[in-house]
């Protein structure tokens, strides 16, 4: 039987996937990207990703090698200061402060950060230019036989594509990963995270601040003004059934009870769009291939929402395997390549889950001579120069 054929079949087009088509549709590959969801490209809507991705530097070669950066920048809010707070008193009171200055380690800023829903609308417009993408959206992967020579997918509406490598772009709970049988190492936290936008009259500045106190951070990044007044974006970690009951609160009191959660650092925070919640999880697939198949992105390894690193290792994942298949593209797909994927990848993101792992479970820390411990620790951290240029590169993946 004849099959459509491609070189590379990505599944899933969340932010991961769309990338990774622009990515390898700039690289020459022909390219077929498929999603049962069709993306939101609007914060209006009801199914809008709300969360927002602070692009680190190391990120922003991959998305100007995908032809994204140029659409992407005239939108981004430049990260220039991150502030870590401990308000772990009996109220939140900002109890220490500090300050790590991009100026310090580069002339850039340290990140640039951009709204989900808008990167799908840009990601989705640049692949309707590129001839060699074809974008699927409301068909999803359903079912692969690899090959020697490439995989047969079977996609949701019953069609079948020839493919020289499959890309799993498609999730924590990905569809191709289960299909091919590997198995993850998750740990459950008990926490969920609120994700939405506010205002405040106090301008950020360009400061991303991180505020800590037992349940976990409230974090607030610079968007761009918005309504003519300073907005920012929130992700606001607490154990769970807290969280469900903030999320179900009416707006008034939600809005107190954040204003008083944010140390009133900002003046009083108004509520600008829905407050979904997001279950927190750790996660690593015991291996980044399986035949004709790479993992990337969440379904490879999933993190809580601790210093922008999610969405950043996903595209180091996308950059290495593009330096592999832009250097011996006829083996695509071929066990030597996706073996040398996984070795450059697996070490350094189990490293980075562990070092998240171990921040969130201090940054949920309850008992007062532990929480004091953190405050301690984190001043102690912070005023040594050197240790902070380090921790500040560690944390932007510089090496
Ligand atoms: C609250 C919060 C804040 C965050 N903030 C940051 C940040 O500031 N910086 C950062 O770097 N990261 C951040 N992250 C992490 C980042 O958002 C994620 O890493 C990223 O969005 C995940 O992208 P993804 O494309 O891997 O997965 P998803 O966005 O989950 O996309 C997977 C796609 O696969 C599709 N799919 C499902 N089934 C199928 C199928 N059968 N076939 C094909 N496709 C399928 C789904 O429809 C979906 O579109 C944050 C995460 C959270 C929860």
């Amino acid at each position: 039987m004849a099959h459509d054929a491609t070189d590379i079949l990505i599944s899933g087009g969340g932010v991961a996937g769309l990338t990774a088509a622009a990515a390898f549709g700039a690289a020459g590959f022909r390219v077929t990207c498929v999603d049962p969801a069709p993306p939101v490209t609007s914060d209006t809507d009801a199914g809008a990703d709300l969360r927002t991705t602070a692009f680190l530097q190391p990120s922003i070669p991959v998305l100007q090698a995908a032809g994204l950066w140029d659409r992407l920048e005239p939108f981004a809010t430049p990260l220039q200061v991150m502030r870590i707070v401990d308000a772990g008193g009996a109220e939140p009171q900002a109890r220490i402060t500090r300050d790590f200055n991009s100026a310090d380690i580069s002339d850039q800023p340290f990140g640039w950060n951009l709204p989900n829903w808008l990167l799908r609308r840009e990601m989705v417009a640049r692949l309707a230019d590129m001839p060699n993408v074809d974008f699927r959206p409301g068909t999803g992967f359903a079912s692969m036989v690899p090959r020697e020579s490439g995989a047969i997918v079977t996609l949701t509406d019953g069609s079948h594509i020839h493919t020289r490598m499959v890309v799993a772009a498609d999730g924590r709970n990905s569809p191709v990963r289960e299909a091919l049988g590997i198995a993850t190492r998750t740990t459950r936290y008990g926490q969920k995270a609120l994700a939405f936008a506010v205002t405040h009259p106090i301008p950020h500045g360009n400061v991303s601040t991180e505020i800590h106190r037992s349940g976990g951070p409230f974090t607030l990044v610079p968007l761009p003004d918005r309504d003519g007044l300073p907005s920012s974006a929130v992700v606001w970690m607490e154990r769970g059934p807290e969280a469900e009951r903030l999320a179900g609160l009416p707006v008034p009191e939600f809005e107190a009870e954040m204003t008083l959660r944010s140390c009133g650092l900002f003046g009083p925070l108004t509520l600008a769009t829905r407050r979904p919640l997001w279950p927190m999880i750790s996660q690593i697939a015991a291996r980044f291939h399986g035949p004709r198949t790479a993992l990337i992105a969440e379904a490879a390894h999933v993190v809580p929402p601790i210093g922008a690193q999610g969405l950043n290792m996903s595209l180091s994942d996308l950059r290495v395997l593009l330096e592999l298949a832009s250097a011996t593209p006829e083996q695509i797909g071929e066990p030597a390549m996706l073996t040398a994927y996984h070795r450059r990848r697996w070490p350094e993101v189990q490293a980075r889950v562990a070092g998240i792992d171990l921040l969130n479970r201090a940054s949920m820390l309850e008992p007062r001579p532990l929480r004091d411990l953190r405050a301690g620790a984190l001043n102690a951290l912070y005023s040594l120069a050197p240790v902070r240029k380090t921790l500040m590169r560690a944390g932007l993946g510089v090496r």
